[in-house]
């Protein structure tokens, strides 16, 4: 049974994938962070199902639709394929309690520093939560982490390939090919 199971690199996606040019929705928009696509191959040879976990309260707050958000997630896979990149699964959350949008006016438990992305992404998917970590840029996503007892990791800045490789390296994991 555990031999099937992978870990999983949980990775928040502003400011950690891509530039955050606060609220990002457009395709044309998107800037990967530095290293990012090499740091997303890297987790993928090294055994790793890469999940994003991405708060997205521009839906709430009527900035743009659950539709855009899926577009800017499209094209961010089909700019990874060209460097041999694949995310395994997104989770966003739309939802945020001073929203504008009554549909999405709620303070739910899939927004972090709240749990709830990690937690259905364990749920969905054969994730080994032991050996799974999370990386992203904010307090409240380490925050996530915790709260769904997997490591956390705050990323700095700098380029996300060399930090992705010093935690595989803390995690014991194979470190892969630069
Ligand atoms: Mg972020």
């Amino acid at each position: 049974m555990s031999e099937t199971l992978r870990p999983a690199a949980f990775l928040d996606r502003d400011g950690v994938i891509n530039v955050d040019h606060g609220y990002t929705y457009k395709p044309e928009d998107l800037a990967f962070i530095e290293g990012a696509p090499n740091a997303i191959r890297r987790l993928n040879e090294a055994g790793y199902l890469v999940v994003v976990v991405t708060n997205q309260s521009g839906v709430a707050r009527g900035y743009y639709g659950e539709v855009d958000v899926e577009r800017f997630h499209a094209h961010m896979q089909a700019e990874l394929a060209k460097s041999g990149a694949k995310i395994d699964a997104f989770y966003s959350c739309p939802y945020h309690p001073e929203g504008v949008v009554a549909a999405y006016r709620l303070d739910h438990p899939d927004r972090k520093p709240k749990p709830g992305m990690i937690l259905r992404a364990l749920r969905d998917l054969p994730i080994d939560a032991g050996r799974s970590f999370l990386i992203g840029d904010l307090p409240t996503d380490v925050q996530a982490a915790t709260a769904a007892n997997i490591a956390g990791h705050r990323f700095p800045g700098g380029d996300l390939d060399d930090f992705v490789a010093g935690v595989l390296l803390q995690a014991g994991a194979p470190l892969g090919p630069k």
